[in-house]
């Protein structure tokens, strides 16, 4: 992969990279078939991704007529790595041995390495013959709805095709690695004003918030509207206050320190609040709830912005849904893409029905709702959350701090990108949307 990286950072053009051999091997971050149930017995918390994530070199796999090789500059922790690193809530081979299920190009999925990693920018090094809009050369970063597309249930909506996938953690190649194998249909431009890490981390998060709070197939807000938002620093939430900014709406973020109260009121959030030092219980113990306490959020809403929240945008899901349907307001929408504390959720169903509201189920986007979001990044109308950069090699430590919680917004990770800032193909566009809001999670970070 070292001459497809010296050709990029020198500026080659399409055909000198496509006269660049393809490597057999490549570096790719990996779990293993075999060490499965080393974390057997152990707490979440104590399950270290440092221990089953391990980086070295693979095998680079046949590449089917509708896919393209790209070579990877920089990636993305998700929290869908710190699932497959964990092993939790269920080991992934069995998504790889389902998808090899399917077909000989599924087949190639089924090893007993997972290569991880839903999120990456880089450059187009070859395509399969089927592919029509990308040649070797173009800059990309890459969306992890990975459909296929002879299925008819993909083609209203693709995320409700019936084997829809999410690229590097339910398929194998992703893209924490020298170089990955995506379907050309998850290509799309990268930002000429970012670098290669400032690129790389948002297409997962920031589609998904896209999805759940601006497109038709989530809860997608009006003027005006106020929107609890928890976690509204963590990697969805950072995209999702500013969706609700853009889109002239009211966001409430919920953090857990107060730093991220201060790095909320820096993006232009009024109305923040501390969840650590609110001290809620919403739980008295490991059954019960206490509606006295989601009273005292929604009192807290209220007193911040005037109004219960028409929408909240839900992901921590067991210890906080039952609060989130009480403080929603009456005909209001609660939109949930995750359950980080535990999917198993209860809530009081009578304010549901007698107040008419509505739980709205989302999951990433479709291809068309990933390249809206991604134009917002491209005109630097949303901004990168990037707060820490970690190289390929320590990818372990990084995930780490996302299983902890000791992150903001997004950690980038440097693949072939030997250093920081590089990929800036625009700088006055840059200069326009402003280098201290483009870094602005980095600087709070560091
Ligand atoms: P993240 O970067 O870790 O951010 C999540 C934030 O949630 C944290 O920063 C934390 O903020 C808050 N939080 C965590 N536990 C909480 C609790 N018990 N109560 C209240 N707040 C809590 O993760 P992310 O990338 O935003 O992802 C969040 C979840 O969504 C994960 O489970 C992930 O797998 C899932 N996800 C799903 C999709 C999809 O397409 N379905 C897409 C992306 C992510 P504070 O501590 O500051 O409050």
């Amino acid at each position: 992969m070292k001459r497809f990286q010296e050709a990029i950072l020198a500026d080659a053009g399409s055909e000198e990279i496509a006269s660049i051999p393809m490597p057999d091997t490549y570096r790719g971050a990996y779990v293993r078939r075999d060490e499965v149930d080393m974390f057997e017995g152990l707490d979440s918390a104590d399950k270290d991704p440092r221990k089953s994530l391990h980086v070295s070199e693979v095998p680079v796999p046949e590449l089917a007529p509708d896919e393209a090789y790209v070579a990877v500059m920089a990636s993305a922790i998700n929290f869908n790595t710190v699932w497959t690193s964990i092993f939790e809530p269920l080991p992934t081979f069995g998504f790889l041995d389902r998808l090899g299920r399917e077909g000989i190009w599924g087949a190639r999925h089924v090893r007993d390495e997972h290569v991880v990693g839903s999120d990456a920018s880089g450059v187009v090094v070859r395509v399969g013959s089927a592919v029509r809009n990308w040649r070797p050369g173009d800059r990309v970063v890459i969306h992890c709805n990975y459909v296929d597309d002879q299925d008819p249930s993909a083609h209203d909506d693709s995320m409700l095709a019936a084997n829809q996938r999410i690229w590097g953690f339910e398929t194998n190649f992703g893209g924490l690695a020298d170089l990955t194998v995506v379907k050309a249909n998850q290509l799309m431009p990268k930002a000429a004003h970012l670098t290669w890490e400032e690129a790389a981390i948002n297409a997962l998060c920031n589609s998904t918030a896209y999805r759940m709070l601006v497109s038709r197939n989530g809860a997608p807000i009006t003027q005006g509207d106020r929107v609890l938002i928890w976690g509204a620093t963590g990697g969805l939430g950072s995209y999702a206050v500013q969706h609700v900014l853009n889109g002239g709406g009211v966001p409430v973020g919920v953090v857990s320190s107060a730093e991220k109260v201060d790095l909320l009121h820096d993006l232009g959030v009024d109305a923040v609040i501390d969840r650590k030092a609110a001290g809620y219980k919403f739980w008295s113990d490991e059954f019960t709830q206490d509606e006295s306490e989601w009273r005292r959020l929604g009192k807290d809403i209220r007193a911040l912005v005037g109004e219960d929240p028409d929408i909240v945008f839900e992901h921590p899901g067991r210890q906080t849904m039952g609060a989130s349907v009480f403080v929603c307001k009456r005909a209001g929408t609660i939109v949930t893409c995750a359950a980080t504390s535990g999917y198993m959720i209860e809530y009081d169903n009578r304010h549901l029905w007698m107040k008419l509201k509505t739980i709205k189920g989302s999951h990433f986007a479709n291809y068309r709702e990933a390249w809206d979001a991604n134009r917002l990044i491209c005109e630097g109308k949303v901004l990168p959350p990037l707060s820490a950069v970690y190289s390929l090699d320590e990818v372990g430590e990084a995930a780490l701090q996302v299983h902890r919680n000791l992150h903001e917004g997004k950690i980038g990770v440097l693949c072939l990108a030997p250093t920081e800032g590089l990929g800036v193909e625009d700088p006055e566009l840059r200069e326009r949307v402003g280098e201290d809001r483009i870094t602005l999670f980095r600087r709070h970070g560091a």
